[in-house]
């Protein structure tokens, strides 16, 4: 036991400094960030060509358009002048958020009562269709590292103990009365947050059959959260971005 402590005190502290620092390169890899499109993409339609999930598309005379709700991170791109470091902001309050460059968008980002609840929520996961990897970075927020509690945030195995109802994966035909069902046992003040591109555009699984088509279209959304699968920081920053306290929306 003794040796147990003396290696930890030796050690140190190894949990994560975010949010009250900037998240490291290891935590945010250049390519969970954005995509940014170079000023002139000389060869505008071979890369809107080599991109597989239809994330890039023509915009306003010679310029290109990128979706980070599709974007799986693939770096095709990067061959066409694509830029990853730009962006350390890790998720986005409203749909027309993910768009590079952005678009005006409509209303704005549902006001979420949260900071009702002062410092401490409660997550509900739902898996509605993924291939697993979100679940496990999702999942990752509750070890030692990132120890997710000890800024407030707890998971819970009931919808009707959860404040927050994260939805990972691309809502299947089979999933989507379970994620409305779910979202209804929810207690008011609630939100819903889609983690990763498939339940945001589809992501690889956009032209399956048997969806049921974006999360957005079952419930709605108040943080987006891109990336395939995104990292957990860029989950923490989307729950604490409901709360009032997300570092890259304070950063503007
Ligand atoms: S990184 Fe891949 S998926 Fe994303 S815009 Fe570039 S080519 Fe498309
Ligand atoms: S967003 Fe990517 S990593 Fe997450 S479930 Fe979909 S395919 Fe898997």
């Amino acid at each position: 036991m003794s040796s147990w402590v003396g290696q930890a005190i030796r050690r140190g502290r190894l949990t994560t400094r975010y949010p009250a620092e900037p998240a490291t390169e290891l935590e945010l890899p250049m390519l969970a960030r954005a995509p940014r499109p170079p000023a002139v993409v000389p060869d505008r339609l071979g890369a809107i060509a080599a991109c597989p999930v239809a994330a890039l598309s023509a915009a306003g005379g010679s310029g290109i358009r990128a979706d980070e709700g599709r974007c799986i991170r693939c770096a095709r791109c990067a061959a066409h002048g694509f830029d990853f470091s730009g962006s350390a902001e890790c998720s986005r309050p409203d749909r027309a958020g993910l768009l590079v460059p952005p678009v005006p968008s409509g209303p704005g980002a549902r006001a979420v009562p949260l900071r009702q609840l002062g410092r401490s929520v409660h997550v509900f996961l739902v898996d509605a269709g993924s291939c697993n990897a979100c679940n496990h970075e999702v999942l990752a927020l509750t070890n030692p590292y990132y120890d997710a509690q000890r800024l407030g945030i707890f998971f819970t195995n009931s919808p009707r103990h959860a404040d927050v109802l994260l939805v990972v994966g691309v809502p299947t035909a089979e999933m989507t009365e379970p994620v409305r069902r779910a979202f209804e046992a929810l207690p008011s003040p609630k939100a819903v947050v889609a983690v990763g591109v498939c339940p945001i555009g589809g992501g690889v699984f956009q032209s399956t059959p048997g969806l049921a088509g974006s999360l957005e279209e079952l419930v709605p959304v108040d943080a987006f959260v891109p990336g395939c699968p995104p990292a957990p920081v860029s989950v923490l920053d989307a729950i604490l971005g409901l709360l009032g306290r997300s570092r890259a929306r304070t950063e503007g």
